[in-house]
């Protein structure tokens, strides 16, 4: 690196400013293509069981009799190979940084096609 090049970095950082932020009073927006969290849309499941075959950490857990779906948060690691492999394409990695937890936290969507049950067709945590 050349002497000029050297002092324009120079010159260029020290009236730049800070390039971090200062979290949690500010945050950063993620870039358009980030890995984030793993969302499903239950109504089109058909329990299938690919995407908990293929996931690497075992996250996914499926039950086809119940018609039951659930995912391990702190396990996902985001590789998004389950949403690559769903036949009806209704896992999609939303564009959002996972928040930071201590607690082992697993979602479940079940009995999403029962018509008589649509009360349990919503998203129950916390109930690893
Ligand atoms: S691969 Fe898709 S359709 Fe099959 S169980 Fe998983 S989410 Fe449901
Ligand atoms: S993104 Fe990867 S680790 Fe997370 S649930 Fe899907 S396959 Fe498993």
């Amino acid at each position: 690196m050349s002497f000029f090049t050297m002092t324009k970095t120079l010159i260029k950082s020290i009236f730049h400013g800070p390039y971090t932020v200062r979290y949690p009073l500010e945050k950063k927006e993620p870039f358009p293509a980030s890995r984030g969290r793993i969302e499903i849309n239950i109504q089109d499941c058909i329990f299938c069981g690919l995407c908990a075959r293929r996931c690497p950490t075992g996250a996914i857990n499926v039950e086809k009799p119940e018609s039951r779906w659930s995912i391990n948060r702190l396990r996902c690691i985001q590789c998004g190979y389950c949403s690559e492999v769903c036949p009806k394409k209704c896992l999609k990695m939303n564009n959002m940084y996972p928040a930071p937890s201590f607690e082992n936290i697993e979602d479940v969507y079940q009995n999403a096609r029962v018509p008589d049950n649509k009360e349990n067709n919503r998203n129950i945590a916390g109930a690893c």
